[in-house]
């Protein structure tokens, strides 16, 4: 049993079992033992891999992307520049890099960074090469017109899962079983909030909420409605949830999410429709695959580029890195990205209409 397993044993010990976002909320943010608290778990030698960390590609065209939206939308003289669960730091990075050449993007822009754990707040200041500033969460960050991204955030925020069970629902939870962690049912109740589900699903299908994305959504697209901007949202996920997608990976291999607390990524599938809906009055693009946007913004004239000043092993792991990032059995398909913006503002380059 890990640290945090007796810990979160204890405590159902004392006060029953908890909800799946509790039991997520613990694993990945406790202070003491939690897994992005404590721990660089990115790149080769961590868990998993990121799109940033396969390829330069990937960040510089999304810098580009985004300065294109900003001239689009009047190059405004001040804006703030977000990042959420930036990581490493290495989209931003690379954003910044590619953007340097583009007249007055970066004196105009205010670097914010939403990060909860030290450990990577500490890596983020480390590889970014300019002034920011980090926030514990977007409400903090000032009034200005928002470029935002964000590549795998929204999968590690806590989700609830609900089982149809007639009219009603049945939350999974937490609990013990001979002292070992396992899953539960609550009793039925009814759920207000999942009554346009019970439209598509049928007894015995599970549901998954996340109430910290539409609240996230919901901040975005209010300030876009404000001020401007456009959000991209990168993540694996779909256009609305259906089914267990509540996984934990640990060394790039998977395991029970209630293994080993704390030292494994928990993640769950995004619901881009949730979050498109709690962003109202902002719009959205349609959900676009990662490798037709990466192809769109002109991922292949760049990895050609690229190429041109690398061979042997380098050039090997370029040509890999591109089709990881974009190939329908890679990242390609299973990526999603959504382009928020305000409701009179130009189309995001990249995605679809
Ligand atoms: N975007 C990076 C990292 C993805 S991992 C990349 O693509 O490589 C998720 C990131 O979100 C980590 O930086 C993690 O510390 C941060 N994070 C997770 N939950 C958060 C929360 N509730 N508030 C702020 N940051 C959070």
């Amino acid at each position: 049993m890990t640290a945090l397993a007796a810990r979160i044993a204890g405590l159902i010990r004392e006060t029953g079992p908890m909800t799946i976002a509790d039991y997520m909320q613990t694993c990945l943010s406790d202070s003491e033992h939690g897994y992005y608290a404590t721990r660089n778990p990115f790149g080769a030698s961590g868990d998993f891999v990121t799109a940033p960390e396969v390829s330069q590609m990937f960040g510089e065209l999304i810098g580009l992307a985004i300065a294109q939206s900003w001239m689009d939308q009047g190059a405004p003289g001040h804006f703030n520049l977000v990042e959420l669960g930036p990581g490493r730091g290495t989209l931003m990075a690379d954003l910044l890099r590619a953007t340097a050449r583009v007249p007055g993007f970066h004196d105009a822009a205010g670097i914010h960074l939403v990060e909860t754990s030290p450990t990577l707040r500490a890596l983020q200041t480390q590889n970014i090469p300019m002034e920011l500033t980090h926030h514990d969460a977007l409400n903090s960050v000032p009034a200005a017109p928002i470029f935002l991204i964000a590549n795998e955030f929204f999968d590690a925020l806590p989700i609830r899962q609900f089982i149809r069970d007639g009219d009603g629902w049945r939350e999974r939870v937490v609990g013990l079983a001979n002292d070992q962690l396992t899953f539960g049912l609550t009793d039925k109740t009814q759920r207000p909030d999942l009554s346009h589900r019970l439209d598509d699903t049928r007894d015995g299908d599970l549901v998954e909420v996340c109430l910290k994305a539409q609240n996230i959504a919901a901040e975005i697209g209010k300030r876009l409605d404000a001020s401007g901007g456009v959000a991209l949202l990168f993540d694996y996920g779909d256009w609305r949830s259906l089914g267990d997608t509540f996984q934990a990976l640990r060394e790039h291999t998977s395991l029970s999410p209630l293994e080993a607390p704390g030292l494994s990524d928990l993640t769950a599938h995004v619901d881009f429709e949730a979050i498109a809906t709690a962003a109202s009055p902002a719009q959205h693009a349609r959900l676009t695959p990662q490798g037709v946007f990466l192809e769109r913004l002109g991922i292949v004239e760049r990895a050609r580029a690229l190429a041109g000043n690398l061979n042997g092993d380098a050039l090997d792991q370029h040509i890999a890195a591109h089709r990881r990032l974009t190939h329908p059995d890679e990242m390609g398909t299973l990526f999603k990205v959504m382009a928020l913006y305000p409701q009179d503002a130009p189309i995001p380059p990249g995605v679809m209409a």
